[in-house]
């Protein structure tokens, strides 16, 4: 989430909200330091990829990523996508306590992601933007991908909607039911908003983000063009069946990260700074 923080709010703890105590910390879990380190990098990879793409918007939105029981990277407070690096990812816990940072957390960016974590054990990623033409597809009612381009197929099966906007999520109560709305998806649009993807890794979350904004990006060319026209809409059993295929080559993903982590390299030196 984008808002100011705001006085008063803290990252969720439901758990103390219900019985009024502190609750009591959890076992610090023992953390793989290299896997941390490769984390760090993929995540200030992701963001800064999304950035030069045009994702972002000001010093607003989050990207986290869980890498042990109660242990969660996310972007810090206040530093624009372009200029992050690997060292400046926080590591936090589930009540949004910053463990190892030089930055501050936002106080509201943990409302949303918190609760999709939570509530999603297989929501290891957790990518939240207002990318332009997904977003936009959040401002039509009742705003649907349709069914007629090989990117938008991917998705098939792994899309939800939230088609009820209430304002900035501020609090547990809107986290949790926006978490409640991913279900088993792994993309959220959210009505007036924007839009959550999630996934096991950061690589495998930001591919999708990236195809779903060249999907929505192609629909709205498509919709401009066929000026009335209906789009051709592709046989639900062939889309189930190219959503498998797509989903059979995740190795794509990867191999993705690894060519904008290379990227980076050439084109941002100083990015994978620790
Ligand atoms: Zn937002």
């Amino acid at each position: 989430m984008n808002p100011s923080p705001s006085a008063g709010h803290s990252a969720p703890a439901p758990s103390a909200a219900r019985t009024g105590a502190a609750p009591a910390a959890p076992a610090a879990p023992a953390l793989d330091r290299a896997a941390l380190r490769r984390a760090r990098l993929e995540l200030a990879a992701a963001l800064r990829w999304a950035a030069k793409l045009g994702l972002n918007e000001g010093v607003c939105n989050h990207f986290s990523l869980e890498v042990a029981p109660d242990r969660y990277l996310i972007n810090p407070q206040g530093l624009h996508w372009s200029e992050v690096t690997a060292g400046d990812m926080l590591l936090i816990n589930g009540r949004g306590e910053v463990i190892e940072g030089r930055h501050p957390l936002e106080p509201t960016a943990f409302f949303i992601h918190s609760w999709i974590h939570r509530t999603s054990p297989r929501a290891k990623a957790v990518l939240h933007t207002h990318m332009p033409h997904a977003t936009a597809l959040t401002l039509i009612d009742v705003g649907r991908l349709q069914w007629c381009n090989q990117n938008t197929l991917r998705f098939w099966g792994r899309v939800g909607y939230d088609d009820h906007y209430n304002g900035l999520a501020l609090d547990d109560a809107e986290g949790q039911r926006i978490a409640s709305q991913l279900r088993d998806h792994d993309v959220l649009f959210m009505a007036s908003h924007g839009v959550t993807v999630v996934g096991p890794s950061i690589a495998w979350a930001f591919d999708d983000l990236y195809y779903l904004e060249r999907a929505c990006m192609h629909q709205l060319l498509a919709v401009q063009m066929a000026a009335g026209q209906p789009l051709r809409q592709v046989p639900e059993a062939l889309c189930a069946k190219v959503g498998a295929q797509i989903a059979s080559e995740r190795q794509q993903s990867d191999l993705f990260m690894a060519a904008i982590q290379r990227m980076l390299d050439r084109e941002q030196p100083g990015w994978s700074a620790q």
